[in-house]
């Protein structure tokens, strides 16, 4: 269909707006019926809230984090807490709004005392997460830390190693690069995650 007849017929605004809308649907409905009482892993005992994700549905840019910590699993939104708030900078710093990305996380309910997710955690989640990218689409995505990366990209090669240059998730051009927490205690280490945000920003022609 060319896109003259589109404009002409439906009017170009109606069609995006109906897009986002199915698209959002197809998001959220997947929440409700699949996701949102999961009891899948051991983690559904302790959390306050599933933190399922959030953001546009339509996003260009994904952000995978690792899993929600406690400000997190208390308002059951991603990276709110301190390292959120350095995503939402670097996110920024990216040109960009918190509302034009989405954010997910590896596994949506919080490990206790802040430990990393294990290994049949992560599996019995991910498909979450799969789906989430599939309904989605984004067309680059960044994984937070070593986790992220390690888990989207069947790899077990350090986040040292991988970072700073792009992998393939499915087409999808994925860019490994440092966990905002992992900055806050190494803040040397920011300029190296800022360069890795810039060829990001390079492949969407906002640099
Ligand atoms: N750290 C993560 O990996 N994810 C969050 O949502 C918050 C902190
Ligand atoms: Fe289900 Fe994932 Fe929560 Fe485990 S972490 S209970 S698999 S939603």
């Amino acid at each position: 269909m060319s896109e003259k007849f589109l404009k002409e017929v439906f009017g170009i605004e109606e069609i995006f707006i109906n897009s986002n809308i199915k698209c959002e649907n197809e998001l959220y409905d997947f929440y409700l019926k699949e996701v949102k009482d999961c009891n899948k892993c051991r983690l559904s005992k302790n959390r306050t809230n599933l933190v399922f994700g959030e953001g546009n549905p339509n996003a260009e840019l994904m952000f995978i984090g690792e899993g929600p910590g406690a400000d997190e699993d208390k308002q059951g939104r991603p990276f709110v807490g301190r390292a959120g708030q350095l995503l939402t900078k670097m996110i920024e710093a990216m040109k960009l709004k918190r509302d034009d990305v989405y954010i997910a996380n590896i596994v949506k309910c919080r490990p206790p005392n802040n430990r990393a997710p294990l290994n049949d955690e992560i599996s019995a989640c991910i498909p979450y997460l799969h789906r989430q990218i599939e309904i989605i689409k984004p067309k680059y995505i960044i994984c937070l830390g070593s986790i992220a990366a390690s888990a989207l990209l069947n790899t077990t090669t350090a986040i040292s190693k991988i970072r700073g240059s792009f992998r393939d998730y499915k087409g999808i051009k994925v860019m490994p690069t440092f966990h905002p927490a992992y900055l806050l205690r190494n803040p040397k280490m920011k300029k190296l995650a800022w360069e890795d945000l810039q060829l990001v920003m390079k492949e969407m022609g906002l640099l």
